[in-house]
């Protein structure tokens, strides 16, 4: 080639990065991995292939992590844990140290990654790399700032984490920055197609001076991964990886006490409005789905495009894709490396070969070695086709338009996940709509993929729950100081020999659609005080009871679109209502408790509800700073409908602390009442009816916990489920509750001080954050 040539055809030559620094590491340790376990490197065993799928090339040997291996981390973690917990300002200087180590040796993590994973080294050497080192540098501060910031909170213990093989030094910052950084140490599994750049840190971490035992990587597939799943001595599993995996986890897990949260697929939607600029739209929807190679769960994988462009757009998409750049993941100009493995490469092609749309592949030369797919778009497909609503985990983008904004909600959320979404409209007022109306935890506006330590990250639905990044990712590494007390199982008093009964029947039905409602099942237990007295009778919900509940909760949709000031005015006139009625209720918690505890309990159930009030409008977002031209907003929304299990203990109180946080962050719960102390709760309907709740916003079932447990849990239509009940129901709920991975708050049969609002938990379970990316200038 000469100049001339050069000149008229424009081409990229090729700009190979080398490989000679990231090879001689791997030959210092014979190509041979073991795991690293208490700060020094077992003995390579059980040994399978890492491999370059740029080429196929075996790069290393990792072992595979057995029983014993896990066994060893967990005890060096567990060991490590109560010195590393202690010094807060200690662990920020190491994190410190960690960020200035993974700067100093970049190029070395981001040329092994593109070798290991396939991707193009512009991504690792740009993106993946210096977020790992934002990630550390910004956890070094949470650590500075504990002690004066969540005096309240200590570290978990030992975490176990789980990552995937898209991002491996991205995912590992993600999962070890925060947990460190709070206290926790951990055992961490790469997965198996990648965990160089893991092994590699692991190495380097010696030299920012982590403590034997406070890092432990143990490799190998997801037989190891389940080993750290089932360890009966870990506090906490952290999880990224498919919804399949993520479901049998929160199975495994269930009434273990272990704390969870599950990062998993999205196939995100895409929205492009007839306003957007268009070619920033197609520069973003480049970056959206073939970052990567598309193996990205936030991928913008689901193009919705307005009708009247759709044509221009899709022919000016083809036209882009036709000059993406395939080619060695270490060569600087190429747009689109190699996919993971070959296995990944069938997945992919299996998946196209059988669509019934229109398949466009990018005409774009194809290395003819290596895991190669070429940049695809799908359009013509139903929305209900499994390409629309299967994540491909591929450079695959599927396509279809929509003709107003309300369309364009309904198709977005038109999936079972509920991970990121984009928007793309020069509307600004169109974008700010749109964004609260998307199911799903990241809403990206004229602009995608953006990441920061400082903006949680993390999905809805079967995205999975929990967050990573931000003060809301370290309430997952940490839990309260105190320690709370084992939950006896509280009986209801038992039918007396002689009884009393009133003069006048008294029955307490379900109170579900702002209606009282007989039980479904027609039956009902009798309610006897101490003294052996007939106070009433109470009916026994069953599941088609739920049901009607669930209905009620959606026909009350609009209550979470309320403003926070109509609802602290609600919840102030339902304080107001119970303190008209104060005497009769105090009576009545006498007469159930038999002792004489009752006014004291109203009165802190009026103060409960006055805080919740209080509470309804100030639950403020925050305004993230993000180092970016543009604001991260984190929104509190609310998490939807909630399924209830009010304490046994405190009737009245326990009922009115569950119920009010619900209602006051804008969600619908339906609520079993005490199982041995009901009458407070029935009679709590008539203040329900006199204080401008809207019908099923408040739902009150009586009866069964256990009985119910299943039911609610496994309810495909209830997005949280909470349980303070005396019966034995965390393992219960949490097994079923996988079925739709709603997000889970169990008490794991330990008791809760009821004289304290515990505004922090309750806020943070009643919302879910929405962070919204809002980049800003020309
Ligand atoms: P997995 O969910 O299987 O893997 C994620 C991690 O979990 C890996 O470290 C894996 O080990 C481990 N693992 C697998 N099974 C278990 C188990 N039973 N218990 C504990 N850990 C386990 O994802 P894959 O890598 O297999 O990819 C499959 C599909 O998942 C992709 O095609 C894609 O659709 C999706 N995916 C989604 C990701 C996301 O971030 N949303 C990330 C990766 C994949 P190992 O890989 O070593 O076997």
């Amino acid at each position: 080639m000469n100049v001339q040539d050069i000149f008229d055809s424009m081409d990229y030559g090729p700009a190979p990065e080398s490989a000679a620094e990231a090879l001689a590491w791997l030959d210092s340790h014979k190509r041979k991995f073991g795991h690293w376990i208490d700060g020094a490197w077992t003995k390579p065993a059980k040994l399978s292939d890492s491999r370059n799928p740029a080429t196929g090339e075996t790069l290393a040997k990792v072992s595979q992590g057995g029983q014993r291996d896990v066994e060893n981390a967990v005890r060096a973690a567990r060991k490590a844990q109560k010195s590393w917990g202690k010094d807060a300002k200690s662990r920020a200087r190491i994190l410190y140290a960690l960020a200035r180590l993974v700067q100093k040796q970049s190029r070395l993590f981001a040329v092994l990654e593109s070798l290991d994973n396939g991707k193009p080294i512009r991504e690792s050497r740009d993106i993946d790399i210096p977020l790992v080192a934002r990630h550390f540098y910004y956890h070094a501060g949470m650590a500075q700032l504990m002690d004066d910031e969540l005096p309240d909170r200590e570290a978990l213990g030992v975490a176990g984490q789980i990552i995937p093989w898209n991002f491996p030094l991205l995912m590992l910052a993600w999962k070890v920055a925060p947990a460190l950084a709070m206290g926790n140490t951990v055992v961490l599994k790469p997965a198996e197609y990648t965990s160089l750049t893991a092994l590699l840190f692991a190495d380097l971490s010696r030299e920012a001076g982590v403590p034997p035992g406070v890092l432990n990587i143990v490799t190998g597939d997801g037989a190891t991964g389940q080993l750290i799943v089932d360890h009966p001595d870990i506090d906490k599993i952290a999880f990224t990886g498919s919804t399949t995996v993520g479901r049998k986890i929160r199975s495994a897990t269930a009434g273990s006490g272990k704390e969870l949260t599950l990062e998993l697929g999205g196939k995100s939607p895409y929205i492009v409005f007839d306003d957007a600029d268009l070619d920033s739209a197609i520069e973003g929807l480049v970056d959206a789905i073939w970052f990567n190679q598309g193996q990205v769960c936030c991928a913008g994988s689901r193009l919705l495009v307005q009708e009247g462009i759709a044509e221009t757009f899709y022919a000016r998409l083809r036209a882009r894709m036709d000059k993406l750049r395939l080619g060695d993941p270490l060569d600087k100009c190429i747009d689109v490396g190699a996919v993971v493995d070959p296995v990944q490469l069938k997945t992919i092609t299996d998946l196209v070969s059988g669509s019934a749309g229109d398949v466009y592949h990018a005409d774009a030369p194809l290395p003819e070695t290596g895991c190669y797919y070429p940049p695809t778009l799908i359009t013509g497909l139903t929305p209900s086709d499994s390409l629309m609503q299967e994540e491909i985990f591929g450079p695959v983008l599927v396509g279809t338009t929509f003709r107003t904004p309300v369309e364009a909600v309904e198709l977005a959320n038109n999936t079972r996940y509920g991970l990121a979404a984009t928007v793309w409209t020069e509307n600004v007022n169109l974008a700010l709509d749109i964004a609260p109306k998307l199911a799903a935890g990241v809403v990206w506006v004229n602009a995608t993929n953006l990441f920061d330590a400082a903006a949680g990250f993390g999905g809805v639905r079967e995205s999975g729950f929990g967050r990573e990044g931000g003060w809301e990712g370290l309430f997952a590494y940490t839990k309260p100081r105190r320690a709370l007390k084992k939950l006896e199982k509280i009986k209801a008093v038992a039918a007396p020999a002689k009884p009393e009964t009133p003069d006048i029947d008294r029955t307490a039905k379900l109170y579900i659609g702002g209606k009282q409602a007989r039980p479904d099942g027609g039956y009902s237990q009798a309610i006897w005080s101490p003294k052996g007295k007939l106070l009433g009778h109470a009916g026994l919900a069953n599941r088609k009871d739920l049901r009607n509940a669930v209905e009620a909760m959606n026909a009350a949709k609009g209550w979470g679109k309320t403003t926070g000031h109509l609802r602290a005015q609600i919840l102030y006139y339902l304080g107001e209502n119970l303190s008209a009625r104060s005497d009769e209720f105090a009576r009545r918690l006498d007469d159930m408790s038999g002792k004489r505890g009752g006014k004291a309990e109203v009165d802190a159930a009026i103060d409960r509800l006055f805080t919740w009030a209080a509470w309804a409008d100030k639950h403020d977002g925050r305004a993230k700073g993000v180092p970016i031209r543009g604001i991260a907003l984190a929104m509190n929304e609310p998490v939807g409908k909630i399924g209830a299990f009010a304490p046994d203990d405190s009737p009245l109180l326990g009922l009115v602390s569950v119920i009010a946080p619900a209602m006051a962050m804008g969600n619908r719960i339906a609520v079993m009442a005490s199982e041995p102390y009901p009458l407070a709760a029935t009679d709590f309907y008539q203040v329900l009816d006199t204080s401008d709740v809207p019908a099923g916003v408040v739902n009150i079932l009586t009866g069964s916990h256990q009985d119910l447990a299943g039911q609610m849990a496994g309810h495909l239509d209830i997005d949280a489920v909470w349980s303070f009940s005396s019966s034995d129901l965390s393992a219960t709920i949490e097994r079923e509750a996988a079925g739709n991975l709603k997000r889970m708050w169990v008490n794991n049969g330990r008791v809760r001080d009821w004289s304290m609002p515990d505004a922090d938990a309750f806020l943070a379970a009643a919302t879910a954050i929405k962070t919204i990316w809002v980049p800003y200038g020309e």
